[in-house]
C-alpha cells in the first residue's frame, strides 16, 4: 500500500456490517434501508434491462434521459438552470462523483477545508489526490460550523471548500444564513465549492436544503453532488450525479473516464423516471423518515444516551458518556455482544482523536418493528 493510503485500511461502514452479519445482530450501522423504493421505479430498471436499453456501454456522461431529468430535478426544487449537455454528469454513485471531482480539481499539495467529522470516502479520496485536508471540526451539541474558524483556516494552498449538507453523520444542516457567509467567503478567496448534497431530501421540521450553487457567485466556482441512492431508497443501484459549470463538469468528466467510464445502464433509465416522481412521493418519504428518527430518538433516550437531534440525513450521532464510557470504537466493537445492535463510532470519522470519541451513530432507515426491537436491546446496555 502506497504512503497515501496509508492508515485508511478498512471502511467503518464494511467492518461494521460484517460484524452484523457475523453476530446477527441488528445492523443500524450502515446506512441503507431495509426497505427497497418504489415499485414503479423498480419496474423502469427491470423494463430497460428487457427491452435491451442501457444492457450495452452507455454514453461516458450519462444516458440524456438521466442528463434531462436531472436538469429538471435541479429547476423544480432549487430554480437552477443546466445544460444536461455540458453541466450534468452521470457518476456510479456520489462515490465515484467525489473521487472523479478530487482527482481532477486538486493540485498536489493542496489544500481541502472539510467539516469533521467527515463522510470517510473524503479522507481518501483527498489523500489519493495528493492533497491535504483541513478539518474544521463541528462541534456537540448543535455542530453548527464556527464561520470565524473557517476563515482562520483559508490559506494560500487553500484550494476548495467541501461541504457536506444535510451532513453526515451530525445531521447537522446548513441554514441559508450559514450558507451565504460560506459563499462569501469562496468568492473573497476565490475558492473552488465542492458539495455533497446525497441527503438533500432528508430534511426535517423546519430545516430546509438550500444548495450554494443558488447563490450570487457560487454557480461557477461550484460542484454540486448528488445520488439516487438514499432520495430513491436503491443505495445498491451506484448512481450519483455531478452538476456544475461546463468547465468544471469537463473537468470532472476527463477523470470519471477513467474510473469507471461509464455506470450501469439500466439504472439509469429507472432513476430517470424515479427523478420525475410527484411532489408526494418525496414529501411522504421526508415524513415517514421523520416519524422514524422520532421513534429511534426516544428509544435511545429512554436507553440513556444523550441523544443529538438530527435535522436531517438518517442518522443520529448520540454521546455514550451516560454509561459512564468513552471509546466509541470500543463500545462498538462490543455492543453486538452486549445487546445484539450494531452502530458506527464517529470517532473514525475525525482527525482529532479526542473531538468525537465518545460518539455514537445509529441509521433510522429501517422497518419500524426492527427500530422498535433495537430500542428495546438498548435498554437493557445500563
Ligand atoms: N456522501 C455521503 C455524505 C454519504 O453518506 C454517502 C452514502 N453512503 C455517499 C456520499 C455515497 O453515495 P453513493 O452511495 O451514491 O456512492
Ligand atoms: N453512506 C453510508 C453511511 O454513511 C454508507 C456508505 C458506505 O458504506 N460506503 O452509512
Amino acid at each position: 500500500l502506497n504512503r497515501r493510503l496509508d492508515g485508511l485500511g478498512t471502511t467503518i461502514f464494511a467492518e461494521m456490517s460484517a460484524l452484523a452479519t457475523a453476530t446477527g445482530a441488528i445492523n443500524l450501522g450502515q446506512g441503507f434501508p431495509d426497505t427497497d423504493g418504489p415499485e414503479s421505479v423498480r419496474e423502469a430498471a427491470v423494463r430497460a434491462l428487457r427491452d435491451g436499453r442501457g444492457n450495452q456501454y452507455p454514453p461516458g456522461p450519462g444516458i440524456p434521459e438521466l442528463r434531462q431529468a436531472i436538469a429538471d430535478h435541479q429547476r423544480r426544487f432549487y430554480g437552477l438552470s443546466l445544460d444536461p449537455d455540458t453541466e450534468v454528469l452521470v457518476t456510479a454513485g456520489a462515490t465515484e462523483a467525489i473521487a472523479a471531482t478530487m482527482l481532477a480539481l486538486l493540485e498536489p499539495g493542496d489544500e481541502v477545508i472539510a467539516f469533521e467529522p467527515f463522510y470517510d470516502s473524503y479522507a481518501a479520496c483527498i489523500a489519493m489526490a495528493g492533497a491535504k485536508r483541513v478539518p474544521l471540526t463541528l462541534r456537540a451539541p448543535s455542530f453548527r460550523p464556527d464561520l470565524d474558524e473557517l476563515r482562520s483556516k483559508i490559506t494560500p494552498q487553500t484550494r476548495l471548500l467541501l461541504l457536506n449538507t444535510p451532513h453526515n453523520p451530525t445531521g447537522m444542516v446548513l441554514t441559508a444564513d450559514e450558507q451565504s457567509a460560506i459563499a462569501a467567503l469562496a468568492v473573497e478567496h476565490d475558492l473552488l465549492v465542492v458539495t455533497d448534497e446525497v441527503y438533500e431530501h432528508l430534511v426535517f421540521d423546519d430545516a430546509a436544503h438550500v444548495p450554494i450553487a443558488t447563490l450570487p457567485g457560487m454557480r461557477e466556482r461550484t460542484v454540486s453532488i448528488s445520488s439516487a441512492g438514499k432520495t430513491f431508497s436503491f443505495t445498491g443501484w451506484k448512481v450519483g450525479w455531478v452538476v456544475a459549470d461546463g468547465p468544471l463538469v469537463s473537468a470532472v468528466r476527463t477523470a470519471k473516464q477513467y474510473l469507471t467510464y461509464v455506470s450501469a445502464g439500466p439504472f439509469q433509465y429507472a432513476v430517470a423516471e424515479a427523478l420525475r416522481l410527484p411532489d408526494s412521493y418525496f414529501d411522504g418519504f421526508r415524513t415517514d423518515l421523520q416519524r422514524k428518527r422520532d421513534l429511534l430518538g426516544d428509544g435511545l433516550r429512554a436507553a440513556g444516551f444523550d441523544v443529538y437531534q438530527p435535522e436531517g440525513t438518517y442518522f443520529i450521532t448520540t454521546d455514550i458518556t451516560p454509561f459512564g464510557e468513552k471509546d466509541a470504537y470500543a463500545f462498538c466493537r462490543a455492543l453486538p455482544e452486549r445487546c445484539g445492535v450494531v452502530a458506527i463510532p464517529n470517532s473514525v470519522f475525525y482527525d482529532d482523536p479526542d473531538a468525537g470519541r465518545s460518539q455514537v451513530r445509529f441509521t433510522f432507515c429501517k422497518k419500524d418493528d426492527v427500530l422498535h426491537e433495537a430500542a428495546s436491546r438498548l435498554r437493557h446496555l445500563a
